[in-house]
């Protein structure tokens, strides 16, 4: 299951900066995953939940945002988020200059936001 080594490589990171911070046990753990990331939360909150058991972060508990996708226009420089684009082909055109130089900004990326700790 993809999410769960993407768990297993969550864990790596917080072991890590719970031993940096000399933490006793984590309490809360916040990840961001991109509506582009291809996790799905559900799969990912019950991986999480079976991984967690005998790790540092055993009660901890886990909160996710999901971060849309958000894209920079490089030809005139505005932002644009998913329903700015009335495209259902998703053609990633620019709504304001009409320039297909769109560069992701955000959306695809799992990241672990926040770790609340005890020492
Ligand atoms: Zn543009």
């Amino acid at each position: 299951m993809h999410e769960l080594s993407i768990v297993a490589d969550l864990f790596t990171i917080i072991e890590e900066q719970a031993r940096k911070a000399k933490a006793s046990r984590v309490t809360r753990v916040r990840v961001l995953i991109g509506e582009l990331s291809g996790v799905v939360p559900e799969l990912f909150r019950s991986a999480f939940h079976s991984y967690k058991k005998g790790t540092i972060a055993d009660k901890a508990r886990l909160e996710i945002k999901i971060t849309k996708i958000k894209f920079k226009c490089q030809n005139c420089g505005k932002e644009i988020k998913t329903r700015d684009i009335s495209s259902p082909d998703f053609s990633y055109a620019c709504p304001f200059c009409g320039s297909k130089e769109m560069e992701l900004i955000s959306g695809r990326d799992l990241y672990l936001e926040k770790l609340e700790i005890e020492t």
